[in-house]
């Protein structure tokens, strides 16, 4: 008997896109193979087997993506146009997207196991957050400055040129769309570089755009090895910015590379977000809203809450309501009606997560739920929750990006606060109590991007920004700020 919720394989959903291999690049409104003819494969978590195979791009096919993406940027027909022509070539996207949502989010849970609900919700979001960025390109205002007798001076925003889009495998169509939508909004050009585990929404999406009237060469896809098609981007002379979301690690690298030619970044890294959960909350909501904030995705979620702090008088009560939370987190196949938690993304993340269990046992930790590896072989982790650790051990200190949660007692909200903002990290926070002014008083002393009051993590469409404080990132996406991020400031002085 199988451990997690399973399907007949026969019954394996796989869309037509699927057929005929291998995936090519997207150039300049052409498919093309890798000049280099090089291929790699992606991956089903689920069955471990081969899904299909996709281009590996080199430096040689970088070049000719960013010239297309610069000769798309320089033509009048992207940059001569109307704002709100520009809008409503965002418009037509979110309608394709919206059209062929199944089959996109089909094939996110089948390259990263994500389970359907999850990933078609996330393709929700991109359509959501592509209506958003249709609605600003005729809202870019300029300010005319307070001018000397004799001048008139006014700024105004222009777009960068030509952006790189590079994002990870943990909610591929979602961050992709992030990234894209306020690049096309602010009239730049994108060469997107999808997490090689991950890219076929994306090529789905490329195909897709010919029923749009978007230009040729102002989307484009490179496929491949981070190390290899990605550092070629992020080295190009001919890029003006890279948004990049993934690992706090490569994007110190893109920091330092970024200096050939001043690239504009913004990154989005990793996290270990705190949940504070003082005695006067609503214990349930905050357990059952704590157990989602640490599984949701099988934790592999920039935001999770995988540091729980509780205040002590309430701790026993507590564990025993996040257990019972927990217990209702079922395994099994992505496509699975029932199934909340997914496999992971590929073996060698799922071998990294698992040895986190050794990390937390070295440290003298408890495990009180969870910590076991697949008893069927596979790529699933049982919810795991560790207690009796410190919060400077190792387990509570780096990224699992695993079902793998650290519960910690407080005394007091000084306490809770320094422990909170004691970590690398700064993306999300998480404060549970009815105790209104301490809710506040709290948001403001943590050292976090968002804080969510009483409430689970909210994905941002376009409205909220969204990015992290410390080496979780720098800048943000959504709200006003990506607007800022993709566009330049220019200053005209004019004497009359
Ligand atoms: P990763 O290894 O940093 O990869 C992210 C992307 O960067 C992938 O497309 C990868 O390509 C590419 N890449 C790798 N090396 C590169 C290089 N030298 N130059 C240019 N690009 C390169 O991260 P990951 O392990 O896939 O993703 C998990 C991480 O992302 C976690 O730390 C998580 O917290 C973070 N994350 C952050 C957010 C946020 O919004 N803050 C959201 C989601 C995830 P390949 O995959 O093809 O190698
Ligand atoms: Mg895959």
């Amino acid at each position: 008997m199988s451990h997690h919720l399973s399907l007949d394989p026969a019954s394996r959903p796989r869309p037509r896109f699927l057929d005929g291999a291998p995936k090519q690049l997207f150039i300049g409104g052409e498919w093309r193979p890798a000049g280099s003819g090089q291929t790699l494969t992606t991956i089903d978590p689920m069955t471990e087997q081969v899904i299909t195979s996709i281009a590996s791009a080199d430096a040689a096919d970088v070049d000719l993506a960013v010239a297309a993406a610069r000769r798309a940027f320089e033509s009048d027909e992207w940059s001569a146009i109307t704002p709100y022509q520009r809008g409503l070539y965002l418009s037509q996207i979110a309608d394709v997207i919206e059209a062929n949502a199944d089959e996109l989010a089909t094939l996110d849970s089948l390259d990263m196991g994500g389970p359907f609900a999850l990933t078609r919700w996330m393709v929700g979001n991109a359509i959501e957050t592509y209506r958003h960025y249709a609605g600003w390109p005729t809202k870019i205002y300029g300010q005319t400055a307070p001018s000397a007798p004799g001048q008139f001076n006014y700024v105004v925003r222009q777009p960068l040129g030509v952006t790189v889009a590079i994002t990870p495998w943990n909610g591929p169509f979602l961050q992709m769309s992030w990234k894209v939508a306020p690049a096309l909004a602010t009239g730049n050009t994108v060469v997107a570089k999808p997490a090689q585990q991950t890219s076929l929404s994306a090529l789905r999406f490329a195909e897709l755009l010919a029923q749009t009237d978007l230009p040729r060469g102002v989307f484009n896809i490179i496929t491949g090895e981070g190390g290899v098609a990605g550092e070629a981007l992020i080295q190009h002379p001919d890029v003006n910015k890279v948004s990049f979301t993934g690992s706090t690690a490569v994007g110190k690298h893109l920091l330092a590379a970024s200096a050939v030619n001043v690239k504009r970044l913004t990154l989005e890294l990793g996290g270990k977000s705190p949940t504070i959960v003082f005695a006067d909350a609503d214990l349930p909501a905050a357990a059952k809203a704590a157990a989602g904030d640490f599984l949701n995705g099988s934790g592999q979620s920039c935001v999770a809450g995988t540091r729980i702090f509780v205040e002590e008088p309430v701790r026993e009560e507590f564990s025993a309501l996040l257990a019972e939370e927990m217990a209702t987190y079922v395994t099994g196949d992505p496509f699975h009606p029932d199934t909340v938690i997914g496999p992971l993304a590929s073996r060698a993340h799922y071998d990294r997560v698992v040895s986190y269990f050794d990390v937390a046992r070295d440290a003298g930790a408890t495990i009180t739920t969870g910590g076991v590896e697949d008893p069927d072989g596979g790529l699933f982790v049982a919810p795991t929750l560790v207690e009796n650790v410190t919060n400077d051990a190792r387990i509570a200190q780096e990224e699992v990006f695993g079902p793998v949660a650290v519960l910690i007692p407080f005394n007091g909200v000084d306490e809770v606060v320094r422990m909170s903002n004691d970590s690398i990290y700064g993306l999300a926070s998480y404060v549970w109590t009815r105790d209104l002014s301490q809710a506040h008083t709290v948001a403001a002393r943590l050292e976090a991007g968002s804080v969510f009051i009483n409430s689970t993590a909210q994905m941002s469409s376009g409205i909220l920004p969204f990015g992290g404080f410390k080496q979780s990132g720098i800048g943000r996406e959504h709200g006003t700020d990506v607007i800022d991020a993709f566009t330049e400031t220019k200053t005209v002085v004019v004497n009359l």
